[in-house]
This record gives C-alpha cells, structure tokens and sequence, in this order.
C-alpha cells in the first residue's frame, strides 16, 4: 500500500498495480482508498459496482484491450471518472503490462494514476497537464503534448521536445507538430488521423517518421486522444514517444527471421520454423514432400492443426522448447493419421527474436523408416541365417549320428568276411570295405565340423609331451606309411623334454589329419613329421609344428581353397584317392580355436608342406603327464579270451551278431541283454567277468541300467567293469557314462582292436592279473 504512495506525498498521484485479475484495477479497496473513497463507502461489495462511471468502465475495458493485442508495446493512458458521494472526480490511469506468464498472458499492470479533477474543476489548468505528462514521461519514457481546441494552445513536455529536437523555449503552435512529419505518407497519415479525432472523435495510435529539427530522422509513436463536449472537441491530447530503438530491433529482428526463413525454405533437409504459438513460419521443400503437404496450405497454420496426430509426449517436448529447452531424439516412432507407422528422427530447439527472446521453435526431421525396416530385416535375416546354421549343423549331427549304428553292422560284417573270403567275393569285398571306411571317414569329419561350427567345442588344459603324442601318431601310421612303401619320420630333438598345457586330442586330430593326406598324397619319398621350439620364454613355449611330403604337390592358385569346406586341390582327387574335402577345414578351424594359424607351402610333382605355430604354456618336467591309457599289443588270436563270460545289453540285432561273431573268435562267452532292464534281472542271477552296455536302448538306458547295477547290494555289482557301447563321439559322452559309474567306453563301428584291448585290459584288472603282471 505504501508503495503506491511513492510518487507523490498526497492524494492526487498514487502507483497503481493489478494482477489482471477481476473486472477492472478498481475491485480493489487499497485502490479505491487511495483515490480518496472514505472508508464506510468501501463496505458494499464489489467494490467498483456503481462507483466507475459506466462509459468509462466500457472504455477502461477497450483500452486494456488494445494494449494487450500491442502486447503491451503502447503505453497504456486512460482517464476515468469515478462517483463519489458529493461529487464526480477525474482519474488518468497509465502504464502498462510488466509481467507475461509462461504461456505469454499478460500477469501484471502497473503504472500511476493522477486524480485530474481540479484541472476540470480549474477548467483546463494547463500546468496540471503539463505535471502529470512529466510525471508519465519519469515512468514510461514517453513525452506529452495537449491541443486546447478553444484557445488553441498547444503544450509539449520536454520530452516531446527533445524528439523534435526543438529547445526547451520553443512554443509550439497548432501545426507545428505536422510539419515536422516525413513529408508524404506519414504526414499524410498523421493529418488524416488528425482529422477524424478532432472530427469524428476518433482517437489515434500511429507509428511514424518524422525528420526533427537538426534533420535527424527519428521513429516516433504518437497516440492521440480526442475530447469531447457536446458533440464537438474541446481538447486533443496524446503521447509521443521515441521508438527509433525498437524499430531498430524490430528490423533487425525481422530481417534475421527473414534470412531464417529463406535459409529454411531452401534448407535440403526436412525442417521447419514455428512462432510462439506453434504456426508456421516457413518450412523446406523435402518437410513439404515427407508429410505430403502444400506450402502454402500450412504457413500460418498451427502445426497441431496440420498434424492432430501429435501424440501428447511431442507437445511436451514443444512446449518446452518455447522455454528455451533443447532435444534431440536419433530413433523416435510415430503412427500417422492412416495407421502407417513410421520411424524418424528429430531435434528441436527455439530460435530467438533478440538475446533473450524466443521467436518460437525450429524443427529438423529425418524419416528413417526405411532405414529402420532395412535394419529390422537385416537383424531378422542375421538371425535366421544364425538359426539355418545351427539347425543344418543340428540336422548333419544327428543323421550322422543315426547313420553310426547301422554302418557298424556294415563295417564290421565287410572285415569279418575279409578274414575268410571267397575267392569270387573277394573282388567285391575290398572296394566294400574301401567305401564303409571312407563313409566312416566323412561321417565323423561332418560331426566335427558342425561342432566347431556350433561353438560347441571346448579345449581341454592338461599337462602333455609334444613329442610324445607325435611319436604315438608316428607309431600307428608307420603301417599305412609301409603299405605304400614310403617313409615316415619325425623330427623333434629340440622338444624332448618339453612339457605343456593343452589338449592333445585335438592336436593330435590335427597331425593325424595332415600326416594321413601327406602319405595319400605321397606315391614315393617320404613324410616328415617336425617339431620345433621356436621361442621360449619363462611361462611359454612357442611350438612349430610341420607335415611335410614328397607328394604330387598342389597348384598355386589351390593353395587358399584347400582350407575350405568340400573342396578338394583337384576334381579327380576323389577318385584317385577318397576323401570329401573337409580335412583341412577342420584342422584350419581346431588351429585358429587353439590360438595359431596353419600355413601350405606347396610345389607341384615335389611336395607339400603344411605348419602351425602354437603357443603353449610349459608344465613343471616334474608335473605328471597324462599319458595315453595301457594299451596292450593286439593279440586276438583264437580264444585267446577263452574262459571271460560277457554280457551284452543291445537291442540291435546286427550290433549283437557282430560282437558276438568277434567274440566267439577269442572264446568269450556271451549273454544278450535286449534292454537295460533285462541286463539288471541277469545280472542278479549270472556273474560275469564284463559288460558291453549300449547307452540307447528302449524301456531303459544304458546309464540308468548302470546307475541302477551299481545300486545293488555287494562288490560285484560295484566293481563289475562295464563298457559303454555309443555311436556318439566318445569325447561327448565320456562325461556322462563316468558319472553314470561306467568305466570305459567302445565306438561304433567297432573297431575290433579296441574292443580287444579293452576287455582283455579289465578283465585282466578285475581278475588282479595287471597288478600282477
Ligand atoms: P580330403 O583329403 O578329404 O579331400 P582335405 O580337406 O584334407 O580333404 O584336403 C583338401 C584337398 O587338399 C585334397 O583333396 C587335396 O587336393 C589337397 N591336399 C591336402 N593335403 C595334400 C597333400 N599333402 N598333398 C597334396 N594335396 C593335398
């Protein structure tokens, strides 16, 4: 309340400030006290209600209304006149709005008020006018000027002086303000509108240039304000105010929309520009082109109009950015109006009218939808691709799987016929074996290789000696070596005593591989297995590993296709020699598993040479070494077993003749279980020195039969050697028999060696005899 006071000490001036809320500033008792209303006339509720003069009220209301369309760039001048008990009394209200809410409504008004009754009263006291001009100028920077119709005196206020660049002695006569307009259409403006108030009591608000007394040329707003008396004007009053700033601004401000415009029209990206309520500005042709819309149907629409769709999240982001927030969004998702769902891309952010006023919202997009869709399919063909793959690699194992069994019986029958031939069938017989064996060949190469492809190969770390392991491989191919009388050696001197971490399964995979292919390769000469260490640090050795032969070579432009699934250096290669051409694709595989990388150097008609560098971590030369199990030197002479009983769990009929064909041989005598249950039942009634026990086998399992032996009661049961009987690679399944309590395991197709081996080595163990011996 004090603060309204500020201007003046008494009554006749006062502050004013209203929250725009209600009807008119007069709702309010604090205000209509410092009019000068006596505090009992304040009671009545409204406050206002019959106290402001109606018309004036009207016209209170018309005034504020301009002023808030010119968001609030005019001043704001209005005399009211307010009834008091005795009397009617004279307010001049000016000022204007200070204040905008977030969403740019007018929140405040303040200004001062000037009681201008005794001016009435003093008819026209000129010097009244002239302080309450002052008085406006001090707040709203503006000048002032009064035209008294009768006298025709003309007041300016020094501030009207100073625009027109006159000196403070000048006395302005009617006329003078006109001449000193820009000839041509704004003195012509300003004379028409002249005319009309004093004529038709029509008030005025221009902005105008005017040419002031050094010649300077200066943009003025004038506001004019007709009064009237009994149908003709007795007074003409306004403002004047120098506004040559702003135009500037505005030009500026202008001229910097005008350019973004231009920038964004022509802009070759999708973009768009927006005032403050979201309208269109401009916006580019490909904006045009990704929404299908015309330009010049959009420009000066609101973007919410042209795309309802808008979901409410977007709106968010908009009105924020009128705050001055900023976003960016790379992948975004939207469904337009006819249901097509789209992707896009988007950044937003407000663009500024001056330093610190936002001009509304620049809007950059992207459609990436078919970008998106190309991605999606890519992802889903990556994964169906991934998916064929396995379910191929799934497939090839399996039917190799199944194609075991019965390749046994086919195997196994070929060598027991080979013992003992007819002459006639012999012819036959050999190319038989020739193929079961190569089939063999090529159903275990496409297990592995659809492992490896899987990734469902695991390497072993266990202590072993290079040199030993070649030395094994040297032992059991120096037969084949012989057969096609060439050499074979190995050369490992510097490797001794080496020792190291690794899988030497899978090495062995990879030698075996090579020194095979050097000997089918090789009609004479020899082979030579090397191996060398090639770099020895204190945790590490780094291993060379070489197959070299004195074979038919391979040609230049083969030497990379080798390595590739099916392919083989020539197209008679199968014919000549077997194989499928997937060899070396799995030694390539195993060698870069195991960290190295195999190499060809090759001659053709002098030989080939293929290598590998491993790198392996070395073991203590104390540390034990796996070695291979006991083997015993094949001596299946007739019944050479003579006296061991066996039983067989099989449910295959050609697996069963076959073993018991080999084993009748070395004077075993067998039983046949033809399930896992049968094999429990005799085993509570019949000892036996062993068991042969197929995994798969109807009503119950190799393993459950096992765990279910093991289970009954005394050491027979829990030291009876049983034999798994798998077509699966035994790697896979020796985990699984172990725990099952089995304590070995025989491949299928039998290889009759092995199987000889085996059981002579556990009968000979359980019997006590190895110890022994
Ligand atoms: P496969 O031996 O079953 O045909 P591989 O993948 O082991 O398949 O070998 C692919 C091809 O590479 C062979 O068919 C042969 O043409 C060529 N090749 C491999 N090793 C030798 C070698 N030591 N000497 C000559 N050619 C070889």
């Amino acid at each position: 309340m004090e603060e309204r006071n500020l201007l003046s000490e008494d009554l006749s001036t006062g502050y004013w400030i209203w929250d725009m809320k209600g009807d008119t500033p007069f709702d309010d008792p604090g205000l209509l006290a410092q009019l000068g209303y006596p505090s009992d006339a304040l009671l009545n509720q409204p406050f206002s209600a019959g106290k402001l003069v109606d018309e004036d009220r009207i016209k209170f209301h018309e005034k504020i209304s301009e002023h808030i369309a010119a968001k609030g760039s005019k001043p704001f001048v209005q005399e009211v006149r307010f009834r008091f008990p005795d009397k009617i009394k004279y307010f001049m209200f000016t000022g204007g709005i200070t204040k905008l809410d977030a969403l740019n409504q007018p929140k405040l008004m303040n200004g001062i008020f000037m009681d201008t009754t005794p001016r009435k009263e003093l008819h026209r006291d000129f010097l009244v006018m002239k302080d309450f001009l002052d008085k406006t100028n001090e707040v709203a920077r503006v000048g002032g000027w009064e035209l008294d119709m009768a006298t025709e005196k003309v007041t300016w206020s020094p501030v009207t002086k100073k625009i027109f660049g006159v000196g403070m002695d000048y006395v302005p006569v009617r006329g003078s303000a006109s001449t000193f307009f820009k000839e041509g259409k704004d003195r012509d403006t300003l004379v028409a509108a002249f005319h009309d108030a004093v004529g038709k009591n029509i008030p005025y608000d221009l902005e105008l240039q005017i040419v002031n007394a050094q010649g300077k040329e200066v943009w003025t707003r004038t506001i004019g304000q007709p009064e009237f008396e009994n149908g003709v004007c007795v007074r003409l009053y306004g403002v004047f105010q120098d506004i040559t700033e702003r135009k500037k601004h505005e030009e500026e401000a202008l001229m910097k929309k005008d350019l973004m415009e231009k920038f964004i029209s022509s802009a070759p990206v999708s973009i768009a520009m927006f005032d403050t309520n979201m309208n269109y500005i401009a916006a580019s042709q490909i904006w045009m082109a990704s929404y299908n819309i015309d330009v010049n149907s959009i420009i000066g629409k609101s973007h919410f109009e042209v795309f309802s769709e808008i979901p409410d999240e977007w709106r968010d982001y908009l009105k924020r950015c009128l705050n001055g927030e900023s976003f960016t969004k790379e992948k975004d998702h939207f469904v337009r109006r006819d249901g097509k769902e789209e992707w896009i891309r988007w950044d937003i952010r407000p663009w500024y009218e001056s330093a610190d006023k936002i001009g509304g919202v620049i809007m950059f997009t992207e459609l990436i939808t078919d970008r998106v869709l190309a991605q999606q399919e890519l992802i889903k063909a990556k994964e169906e691709a991934e998916e064929a793959v396995i379910a191929k690699s799934r497939f090839l194992s399996v039917m190799s799987h199944e194609i075991r069994t019965p390749m046994n019986a086919v195997i196994g029958f070929t060598e027991i016929l080979l013992e003992n031939p007819r002459e006639d069938q012999l012819e036959s017989l050999r190319p038989l074996k020739f193929s079961a064996d190569n089939l063999m060949v090529i159903i275990n190469d496409i297990l592995s290789l659809s492992k490896l492809e899987e990734g469902m190969v695991s390497f072993e770390e266990v202590p072993f000696s290079p040199a030993e392991l070649v030395q094994n491989i040297y032992l059991s191919n120096k037969q084949f070596a012989i057969t096609k009388k060439i050499g074979l050696n190995v050369s490992a001197d510097t490797m001794a005593d080496v020792k190291v971490l690794g899988d030497p399964v899978r090495l062995g995979q990879i030698i075996i591989n090579l020194v095979n292919n050097a000997i089918k390769f090789t009609k004479q000469g020899a082979v030579t297995i090397t191996l060398k260490k090639v770099d020895d640090k204190p945790d590490t050795t780094s291993v060379y590993f070489e197959v070299s032969d004195t074979g038919i070579g391979i040609p230049d432009d083969k030497q990379d296709y080798i390595f590739e699934i099916f392919t083989q250096a020539s197209s008679s290669t199968t014919r000549h020699f077997g194989g499928t051409g997937l060899g070396l694709a799995i030694c390539k595989r195993l060698v870069e598993l195991m960290g190295g990388n195999i190499k060809v150097r090759s001659k053709m008609g002098e030989g080939s040479a293929f290598s590998f560098v491993l790198k392996m971590k070395k073991v203590e030369a104390e540390a034990p070494v796996v070695k291979a199990e006991p083997k015993q030197v094949f001596q299946g002479d007739a019944m050479s077993l003579k006296g061991v009983s066996l039983l067989i769990a099989e449910d295959n009929p050609l697996n069963v003749l076959l073993l018991k064909k080999y084993l009748a041989q070395w004077g075993v005598e067998c039983e046949v279980a033809e399930n896992g249950q049968m094999a429990i039942d005799m085993m509570r009634n019949l000892i036996f020195d062993i068991v042969l026990m197929d995994l798969q086998m109807p009503e119950m399992d190799g393993y459950e039969a096992t765990k279910a032996i093991r289970e009954l009661n005394g050491d027979y049961y829990k030291t009876v050697p049983i034999i798994a009987l798998t077509a699966s690679m035994i790697d896979d399944i020796k985990q699984k028999t172990a725990e099952a309590g089995m304590n070995d395991c025989v491949g299928k197709p039998f290889n009759y060696i092995d199987l000889y081996d085996k059981i002579t080595y556990y009968v000979q163990k359980s019997r006590g005899l190895l110890a022994a011996g």
